[in-house]
């Protein structure tokens, strides 16, 4: 392998007449998507764009969105994709860190040279394409060359930008396509966003190095989503999508009947939806374990026992360990720190050695934050992230057991668990919950609890609210609850 884009576009030359993406408005094939990449890496290319020069890209999702990112890896480029809610100032932040070449966005920059990605008018790079130009070659890169560089979603401290490469790209790519069983016949329904690596690599990738098409939606509206999974074979997701669609009056076997695998990941899949899900549809959810810097870590299998509120296995060529502080295994059935090495494994993070050497051991392993338990089998469970453990008069909880018991009480939608400071205790858990209808009490719970859980895990306080703040990606925004809630127990 060298460039990542050359293996793509293999494919995309072996598919040029079939539809590369279903759009709201038209239709692109195979042939389309090439045409914009090679126009697009030409403009790329004559703005001083080569290898390594990162390119920050800050727009809707769009075709010509993906086809920039391909462009960028086409000329050698690393490609920065930035979420659309990022304001001017976190921008300046990441403008600053990542010293790009090209800034291709809404806001027009005296610092770097900038473009905007419509249609037409003035700073666009669509404007400024050049219909006779003679494509330019595929700059040639190594496996272990910068391909990409994802800011990881900053729920606590400072974003870090996570290097990705090309290795780390192509393996990933062609170890999921093994995985789920992807076929010539597929169809992938994409309504994530593409400034992520969810919508951006896991996604896009396996249908790209396949030549699937993909009916690719600007984002997640649940009657488009609902109306198009007749059409699709393949649906990716974050939970939210699964509790959204399940709203849905008309979801049932016959119209999902053509859809093979339903995939769910970058937050934590409820046990009550996997069977809602099942009840319905008669389908189990395929629940899977990523993140940024190392894409897909575990799958549950496409065939062959999916067990709820676990994310399967580690991949084929992944190293995966339940480690100590130290990073030794811990023995199976106990809890540690998942910790992970391997070729989609990144490079560490853009300009911080000394967060890369915290996080990554000399032996290669990451240790990913992510707190978690490995049966008998291999089969892998999330309890917490590292952070989101609540260490109370010197016990751990693992917020995750609790709140697996409160969301199933009656009366609950759901809950999160978080740990604040406590004068006696150091920490107290506290129950943040969103109830179905009535309010629900911290006596109900803890009566409710007293037979199931030790009584060091019961919260000592609660709260009810309306909904849990999430990101964009479906993920309980717990450093929120926990600067809300910090004072509740102390005051
Ligand atoms: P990101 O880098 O934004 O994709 O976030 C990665 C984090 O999302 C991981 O470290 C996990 O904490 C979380 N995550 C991803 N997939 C799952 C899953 N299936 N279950 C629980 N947490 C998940």
């Amino acid at each position: 392998m060298t460039n990542f884009y050359k293996e793509l576009e293999k494919t995309f030359q072996d598919n040029l007449q079939k539809p590369s993406l279903f759009l709201t408005d038209r239709e692109w094939s195979y042939a389309d998507l090439l045409k914009s990449i090679n126009d697009l890496s030409h403009v790329l290319a004559t703005n001083g764009v080569g290898a390594e020069d990162r390119v920050v890209v800050q727009v809707e999702k769009s075709a010509e969105n993906l086809a920039l990112y391909l462009a960028t890896l086409k000329v050698g480029g690393v490609y920065v994709p930035l979420n659309t809610a990022y304001t001017p100032s976190e921008l300046d932040y990441f403008i600053n860190d990542a010293d790009p070449t090209l800034f291709v966005g809404e806001s027009e920059r005296t610092d770097v040279r900038s473009f905007t990605l419509d249609a037409l008018g003035k700073g666009s790079l669509i404007d400024s394409i050049d219909p006779e130009a003679t494509p330019v070659d595929v700059v040639s890169r190594d496996e272990s060359d910068l391909a990409s560089i994802l800011y990881t979603s900053g729920t606590t401290g400072r974003s870090k930008g996570a290097m990705l490469t090309h290795g780390n790209l192509y393996s990933n790519a062609v170890a999921l396509t093994d995985c789920w069983g992807w076929r010539d016949d597929d169809v992938l329904l994409h309504a994530l966003p593409i400034f992520h690596v969810h919508g951006l690599f896991i996604a896009s990738h396996c249908a790209l190095l396949n030549g699937t098409p993909m009916v690719f939606l600007p984002k997640f509206e649940v009657e488009e989503v609902f109306n198009k999974l007749p059409e699709c074979t393949v649906l990716m997701g974050v939970p939210t999508f699964y509790t959204r669609l399940l709203s849905q009056p008309n979801l049932t076997q016959d119209h999902v009947r053509n859809v093979r695998v339903f995939i769910s990941g970058s937050a934590p899949l409820t046990e009550t939806t996997f069977n809602e899900w099942e009840e319905r549809t008669g389908r189990e959810i395929l629940e899977r374990y990523g993140m940024s810097e190392t894409i897909i870590n575990t799958s549950n299998p496409l065939d062959g026992l999916r067990v709820p509120g676990t994310v399967g296995f580690p991949l084929p060529g992944l190293s995966l360990r339940i480690a100590n502080d130290a990073g030794e295994e811990v023995p199976r059935g106990e809890v540690g720190t998942i910790e992970v090495s391997g070729p989609a494994v990144f490079n560490g993070y853009w300009r911080m050695p000394e967060k890369t050497k915290e996080e990554i051991r000399e032996d290669g392993f990451f240790i990913t934050g992510d707190m978690g338990v490995q049966d008998d089998e291999g089969r892998v469970s999330i309890v917490g992230r590292a952070k989101d453990l609540v260490i109370t008069g010197g016990f751990n909880v693992y917020p995750k057991e609790v709140e697996s018991i409160i969301d199933d009480l009656q009366g609950v939608k759901e809950c999160a668990v978080i740990g604040v400071p406590h004068t006696d205790f150091g920490e107290a858990v506290v129950a943040v919950v969103v109830p179905e209808s009535e309010e629900i009490s911290l006596d109900f719970v803890k009566s409710e609890l007293l037979e199931k859980l030790a009584k060091f895990k019961h919260p000592k306080a609660l709260v009810n609210v309306s909904e849990l703040p999430r990101n964009t990606m479906g993920k309980v925004q717990k450093n929120l609850l926990r600067d809300q809630y910090s004072k509740i127990l102390i005051d």
